[in-house]
């Protein structure tokens, strides 16, 4: 049974992003908008920084971007010990088109090569696992990157 991220949540936020988990849940990649001046609110919170409308939308948005920074994680830290198996893996910021700069996490597929700052990506929403405690993922897989060999990259990270 895979877990549901509304189970599993994360203590101490304020829940202002659960409608971009849900949408994720549900395939569908949602980022906050303000509804009054358009400003995006990523992450997303309550009231609008720019204009102080407390209304928000979340439009559909094209899981497309550019990496802005990336690492290598090559042990389980604390709170990442379910994917101990999984290390190294790639995570990166990316930077959504047509968002004004909004950056995303997510796991980089492993292509056998490095990813490059400002290398292009596209995102594959992935289910909640265990892993994940429950949290759906967006996977980064670099665009015009040679297709992964054969149980190269995964959902969970990627191994050497
Ligand atoms: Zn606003």
């Amino acid at each position: 049974m895979s877990a549901v991220f509304t189970q599993e949540k994360f203590r101490g936020g304020i829940a202002a992003d659960d409608k971009y988990w849900e949408a994720l849940a549900d395939g569908e990649f949602r980022l906050c908008r303000c509804a009054q001046c358009g400003t995006w609110m990523v992450p997303a919170h309550y009231r609008c920084g720019a204009c102080g409308s407390w209304e928000q939308v979340w439009p559909l948005v094209e899981p497309l971007g550019t990496i802005y920074s990336w690492t290598r994680t090559r042990m389980a830290f604390p709170r990442t010990e379910a994917r101990a198996d999984d290390v190294p893996f790639v995570t990166a910021l990316v930077e959504v088109d047509g968002t004004d700069g909004a950056r995303i996490f997510g796991i980089v597929v492993d292509t056998g090569t490095a990813p490059h700052i400002g290398d292009r990506v596209r995102g594959e929403i992935r289910p909640g696992t265990e892993k994940s405690f429950g949290y759906p993922t967006i996977e980064w897989q670099l665009v015009d990157a040679p297709t992964p060999a054969p149980g190269a990259g995964s959902t969970e990270g990627a191994r050497a």
